[in-house]
C-alpha cells in the first residue's frame, strides 16, 4: 500500500548526521548529476558472507527483475520503446561534439528519459522539454544506419512524442472534471472512457464477495471490434508474453535453491500465475508470500501498484530482490510484536479500531537489486500485499530499506540545507543526532503498523474515497506514525533512547510539508502527488490547527520564512486529533469530509511562499530527486562449469548501466 518515495527521504535526510556510523568515506555514492536528478549507488552490505546457495538465488531473482524492464516502459507509454530506442542509438553513434551544446542538451534529455522510464517526469508526470533542437535530432537521425532508423509514421509520431508539448502532456492526470483516462499518457487504457471503464469495473463488482480479486490489476482495457469493452492480460501467450516467459525462465532457474519448500512453493505459484494471468492465483501466490518469513532471501516480482494508473486499477510492473538485515530486524520485530497494544492505543474511536492486529511481520531488509517501477527511483518501505481482504486475514509484510536510507544519509552530508532552513541551533543538534534513527523508526512505524491499522465499518466500500483514497490512506499511516514517535513507549521497549528525539521528526516532518517539499513543484502548479499531498494536509492542518495559541508559526524573519515548534505535546495531540477524523473518514468511507480535507489543505500552494523556497534552494545544489544504479553481479565457475561463487561490483557508471540493460534485457 506504499511507495514511500524516493525523493521524500533524500528530503527528510537532507543533512542529518547519522547516528550509526557511516560506512568508509572510499565508496563513491553520487554516480550523476543531471536535471533535477542526483544519481546514487548504493552498497549491499554482508552480500559477501552469504552462502553459496542464497547467492545463487539472489542471482537469478535479480535476473528475473531486470528482465521485466521493458513492460514497465511500454506501459508508462505506448512509444516510450521505441523513443528509447531511436535515442540510444543516436547516442550511442553520435561522433560529433560530445561538448556541443545541442549534444549536451540532448544528453540531459536521454538520462531524464531513462531516469522515468520513459517520456514523463517520474513525479511531476509532466513530459520532458527537449532543450536541443528539433533539427538537431533530424539530423542525427538520418545519419544512423538505414537498419537503425525508425519508420516514416513511427518517426513522425516519435517527434510529435518528442516536441509537441500538447501531445501527450501528462503521465496519468488527476484533475477533477476531466475524463481522466483520455488525458493521461499511460498505456493502460485505449479507445475508452473513464465512464465507460468505471460501469464496467462497477458491473464486475460482487458485493457479496468476501475475497475478492484485484480486478484489472494485470490488464489492460481496450474496446473490441464490436464495441465491446475487454481485459487484455499481461501473461505468457497474452500481453508482453516474450518479457514474461524470460521472468518465468529465471524464476525456474531461482527456484533450483530455494531455501526451504515453502519458498519453493512462492515460486511456483508465482509461475503458475504468470502463465494463467488468473488473478486467483494471483491472490493464492500473496498469501504464500506472506506466510514465508522463515526465508531470508525474499522478493517483489509483478505487478503490484497501481500509483500510475489514474482510475488505480493496473499495477506498474516492478521488482526488488532483497535479504534480511538480521542485525536491525530487531527494531522491528519489537514494533511487530508489540502491535495490539499500538492498535488499543490509537487516538481513534473504538468503533473504528481493530479488535485483532493480524500479523503484522516487519523486517529491515538490504536491496540487492531495484527494477521496474522500483528503479531508479525507489521506495524505502514497502507493505504488501495491497489486497484488504488478504491483509485482514492474512496480515502483511512490511520492509524498511535500510542500505537504500544509508546511502541517501551517506549522500546529503554537507549540503546546506540545515543552514539555511533550521536556524535554531538547538533543533539542529537533534536532528543531527536522531533524525536517521527517527526517521528509520517512522517508516517502520508507517508501514508495520499504520497501514494496516483499524478497520471499516461494515458495508463500506474500500474505494469510497475514490480519487482522494492515497492521499487519505498515506495521511493516516503517516499520521500513525507521527503520533507514536512520541509515545514513551518507544522509550519503553527500547527502541530510542531520549523522550525527545521525536523533536526532530516532528520539525523534520512539518519543515517538509509545510514548506521545503515545494522546492519540487514547478511554479503555478498545484501539488499532485499523494504522498506530497499527504504531508501538505497534514502539516497545513497542523499549522491552521496551531498558530492561534502559538504551538506552531511560520514567521518572516529577515525575509524569510522561519517554521517554530513552540509546545511539540501539543502538536502531537494535534496528530492524534487529525489521526481519529482521517480514520473515520476511511471507517465511514465519509466521502464528503476526505474530499474537503483534501482539497482544503493539500494541493493549492501560496505561491509567494513557493518562489521563496525555490529561490533559496537555488542557492544550495540540492536535487531535488534522487535514484540508483544497481551493483552488477557475476556468477564465478570452476573448470567444469559449476557455479563458485557471486560477485557484487559497484563499478558501472549511469549511462553504460542503462546502455547495457537495453542491450541484454530488450524483451519487447
Ligand atoms: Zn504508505
Amino acid at each position: 500500500m506504499d511507495k514511500f518515495k524516493t525523493a521524500t527521504l533524500a528530503m527528510m535526510l537532507a543533512t542529518c548526521s547519522p547516528a550509526t556510523p557511516v560506512m568508509a568515506e572510499d565508496f563513491n555514492y553520487v554516480v550523476d548529476r543531471f536535471a533535477d536528478i542526483e544519481v546514487l549507488r548504493y552498497k549491499v552490505p554482508e552480500f559477501e558472507s552469504l552462502p553459496l546457495r542464497q547467492k545463487l538465488l539472489i542471482y537469478h531473482l535479480t535476473e528475473a527483475a531486470l528482465t521485466g524492464r521493458d513492460i514497465l516502459w511500454d506501459q508508462n507509454n505506448r512509444l516510450n520503446l521505441p523513443l528509447r530506442q531511436l535515442l540510444e542509438n543516436i547516442y550511442s553513434s553520435y561522433s560529433g561534439d560530445r561538448n556541443s551544446e545541442d549534444f549536451k542538451a540532448f544528453e540531459t534529455y536521454v538520462k531524464q528519459v531513462w531516469f522515468a522510464n520513459g517520456n514523463h517526469h517520474h513525479y511531476s508526470m509532466d513530459k520532458f522539454k527537449p532543450a536541443f533542437s528539433r533539427s538537431f535530432l533530424e539530423e542525427q537521425t538520418s545519419a544512423l544506419p538505414a537498419d537503425r532508423q525508425p519508420s516514416a509514421s513511427v518517426k513522425d509520431e516519435l517527434f510529435r512524442y518528442v516536441f509537441d508539448p500538447a501531445f501527450m502532456p501528462k503521465k496519468v492526470n488527476q484533475e477533477a472534471g476531466q475524463d481522466l483516462i483520455l488525458t493521461s499518457a499511460v498505456n493502460l487504457y485505449e479507445g475508452v472512457t473513464q465512464k465507460e471503464v468505471e460501469q464496467y469495473y462497477e458491473a464486475r463488482k460482487d458485493s457479496t464477495d468476501a475475497t475478492p480479486v484485484m480486478h484489472g490489476l494485470n490488464t489492460r482495457v481496450v474496446k473490441d471490434t464490436d464495441g465491446k469493452i475487454v481485459e487484455q492480460t499481461y501473461k505468457v501467450g497474452g500481453l508482453y508474453s516474450e518479457a514474461i516467459s524470460r521472468i518465468v525462465d529465471h524464476l525456474t532457474q531461482a527456484r533450483e535453491y530455494a531455501e526451504n519448500p515453502h519458498q519453493a512453493t512462492v515460486i511456483d505459484k508465482l509461475i503458475s500465475y504468470y502463465r494463467s494471468g488468473d488473478l486467483k492465483e494471483f491472490d493464492e501466490y500473496s498469501i504464500l508470500w506472506v506466510g514465508d518469513t522463515d526465508s531470508r532471501v525474499d522478493f517483489i516480482n509483478g505487478f503490484i501498484e497501481s500509483y500510475d494508473d489514474p482510475l488505480g486499477m493496473t499495477g506498474a510492473w516492478e521488482s526488488i530482490v532483497n535479504f534480511k538485515n538480521l542485525d536491525a530486524s530487531r527494531r522491528t520485530e519489537i514494533i511487530g510484536s508489540n502491535a495490539q497494544w499500538f492498535e488499543d492505543h490509537s487516538p481513534v474511536d473504538q468503533r473504528f479500531r481493530k479488535d485483532k492486529v493480524q500479523g503484522v511481520t516487519a523486517k529491515v531488509i538490504t536491496a540487492a537489486i531495484l527494477a521496474g517501477d522500483a528503479y531508479p527511483a525507489t521506495p524505502i518501505g514497502i507493505n504488501l500485499p495491497n489486497s484488504n481482504w488478504i491483509r485482514a486475514s492474512h496480515g502483511s509484510k512490511s520492509v524498511t530499506i535500510e542500505n537504500i536510507t544509508q546511502a541517501y544519509d551517506a549522500a546529503s552530508h554537507g549540503n546546506g540545507f540545515n543552514d539555511e532552513f533550521v536556524p535554531d541551533t538547538m533543533v539542529r543538534n537533534l536532528m543531527d543526532r536522531y533524525l536517521f534513527i527517527t526517521d528509520n523508526l517512522h517508516t517502520d512505524l508507517h508501514e508495520c503498523l499504520g497501514h494496516g491499522s483499524g478497520r471499516l465499518l461494515p458495508g463500506v466500500d474500500p474505494d469510497a474515497l475514490k480519487a482522494h483514497g492515497s492521499t487519505l490512506e498515506e495521511a493516516r499511516a503517516d499520521l500513525f506514525a507521527l503520533y507514536y514517535l512520541a509515545d514513551p513507549k518507544l522509550v519503553e521497549l527500547g527502541l530510542i533512547d531520549s523522550p525527545d528525539a521525536y523533536k526532530a521528526n516532528y520539525y523534520h516532518y512539518l519543515l517538509n510539508g509545510l514548506m521545503t517539499q515545494l522546492m519540487r513543484i514547478e511554479p503555478g502548479k498545484d501539488v499532485e502527488e499523494a504522498h506530497m499531498r499527504n504531508r501538505k494536509l497534514i502539516s497545513e492542518w497542523v499549522l491552521a490547527h496551531g498558530k492561534d495559541d502559538g504551538i506552531v508559526t511560520l514567521d518572516k524573519v529577515n525575509g524569510k520564512t522561519v517554521l517554530s515548534i513552540n509546545d511539540y505535546e501539543a502538536v502531537r495531540r494535534l496528530f492524534g486529533q487529525l489521526l481519529g477524523e482521517v480514520q473515520r473518514i476511511k471507517s465511514e468511507g465519509d466521502y464528503a469530509a476526505g474530499e474537503a480535507l483534501v482539497e482544503k489543505y493539500a494541493v493549492k500552494v501560496d505561491p509567494m511562499l513557493h518562489k521563496e523556497i525555490l529561490d533559496r534552494y537555488a542557492h544550495l545544489s540540492i536535487a531535488p530527486y534522487k535514484g540508483f544504479v544497481n551493483p552488477q553481479y557475476e556468477i564465478k565457475r570452476d573448470e567444469a562449469g559449476n557455479p563458485t561463487d557471486v560477485i557484487v561490483g559497484y563499478s558501472e557508471d549511469y549511462p553504460q548501466q542503462m546502455l547495457r540493460y537495453s542491450r541484454q534485457y530488450s524483451t519487447l
